[in-house]
């Protein structure tokens, strides 16, 4: 099995948030008790127990209001700095399909030191794990969708072969260009295996933003 992508078209995204719930349902991770904050993104970040999560943003455009819908979540980098950083044998591994997974270990990690120019990761406060997406590893290999990308109920989500994923990401672009000007791919598509296909600026999104590997680890 090669690596393996996401590409999430924001164009076809709803904010339904069914990927989120199916997350949870799928890693039985429980709920989460919140407060409204004046916004309809809910909860308000990731932790422990919610490991992706679509951010609203609400742009004004030509005197009309929108939202822009942005679907966090660990980026599976190919040569994560998280695992770079980790000072635990056996903790952070990275599978063949490109998964990075934290395992039990992550408890003795010290997580200050953890770098995820993401912004990705959590730790459960009670137990000191540390807890973020797993590609739904255990699903893919047994040639399941990831349950996020299975739930979507606008296609806004796809996954397969990583090749596959970044050519179709860029043709829909393409197609996408005639309608929405600023269509693009998000720039650190060589980095990562989440694509994003954005049809506005990328400061029009809320989103956990790429801070400089390089500077991390100086
Ligand atoms: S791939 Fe699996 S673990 Fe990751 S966000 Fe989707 S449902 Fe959650
Ligand atoms: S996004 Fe962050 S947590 Fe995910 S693999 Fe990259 S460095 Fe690690």
């Amino acid at each position: 099995m090669g690596t393996k992508a996401f590409l999430i078209d924001t164009s076809k995204c709803i904010g339904c948030r069914a990927c989120q719930v199916a997350c949870k349902q799928w890693n039985e991770l429980p709920a989460e008790k919140t407060v409204n904050r004046g916004t309809y993104q809910n909860p308000l970040d990731l932790s422990s127990v919610t490991w992706t999560l679509i951010r609203f943003k609400e742009v004004s455009s030509n005197d009309t209001l929108k939202w822009h819908f942005f679907k966090d979540q660990c980026r599976h980098c190919l040569e994560p700095p998280c695992q770079l950083s980790s000072s635990v044998p056996g903790s952070i591994i990275q599978d063949k399909t490109g998964a990075v997974i934290y395992t039990d270990k992550t408890k003795y990690e010290d997580f200050d030191e953890i770098l995820c120019p993401y912004n990705i990761p959590r730790q459960d406060k009670n137990t000191m794990r540390l807890f973020k997406c797993t590609m739904c590893v255990d699903r893919v290999k047994n040639s399941l969708l990831p349950a996020c990308v299975k739930a979507c109920p606008t296609g806004t989500m796809q996954f397969a072969d990583r090749d596959e994923m970044l050519e179709k990401g860029k043709k829909r672009v393409e197609e996408l260009k005639s309608i929405y000007k600023n269509a693009s791919l998000m720039d650190d598509v060589e980095d990562i295996s989440v694509f994003y296909i954005l049809i506005d600026e990328p400061e029009m999104y809320e989103m956990s933003r790429r801070l400089d590997v390089k500077s991390m680890f100086a």
